[in-house]
């Protein structure tokens, strides 16, 4: 905790600052005294924008994404493909993926990606959300587009194994292609690199 020294607001604010992940004390004390020197009107411009994140965000019902309405614009656009759903690992994928232009389908954000070490079981992602989509929606095939790295393809194999346990359905199951650079995150991805292996998917 912030010593006592300090006037309460600004110990309030490097306390808050350094509860952040990859934000350390010394990190968390630049940053508060930075906004005490900056003129007023930076601090209210944060703070608003942080209410804003607390008050203004909810989470689509059906494909899991952040969004300011539910169902999110994806979800609510009649011109989307329903029977083809992208699994990522978390909302900025869903953006790099917008980005490349190319995609119709709808998506399914998982927020995480299995990871023993860090604790990060099945069931602190929202694999269960997408098993009960593919029960009640025409979907025909799901893209695993989780990152390249162990915890994305511990995922993706995971969900694999637990849509070939259901029911058949006949659900096509496909993994972007090689070429992104391995451990990279999708969310880095240039367009193009990104656009050509959602083209190049292969079936797994
Ligand atoms: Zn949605």
């Amino acid at each position: 905790l912030a010593s006592s020294a300090l006037p309460r607001p600004v110990a309030r604010v490097i306390d808050e600052f350094a509860r952040l992940p990859g934000v350390g004390n010394k990190t968390a004390s630049r940053l508060a005294f930075h906004l005490l020197r900056a003129d007023r009107e930076q601090a209210r411009a944060l703070a608003a924008a942080l209410a804003g994140l607390a008050d203004g965000i909810v989470t689509c019902s059906r494909c899991c994404n952040i969004a300011e309405a539910d169902p999110c614009p994806v979800c609510a656009d009649p011109a989307r493909e329903p029977s083809v759903v992208c699994v990522v690992e978390e909302p900025l994928d869903v953006l790099a993926i917008e980005r490349t232009g190319t995609y119709r389908g709808l998506f399914h954000v998982l927020h995480g990606a299995i990871s023993p070490v860090d604790g990060i079981t099945p069931a602190d992602l929202r694999i269960r959300e997408l098993i009960l989509r593919l029960q009640s929606e025409p979907i025909r095939e799901i893209i695993l587009a989780t990152n390249p790295s162990l915890e994305g393809d511990a995922t993706a194999m995971y969900i694999e194994r637990s849509v070939r346990a259901l029911p058949d359905e006949g659900i096509r199951i496909t993994r972007l292609a090689r070429g992104l650079p391995i451990g990279g995150d999708i969310e880095y991805a240039d367009e193009i690199t990104l656009a050509r292996a959602l083209e190049g998917r292969r079936d797994v």
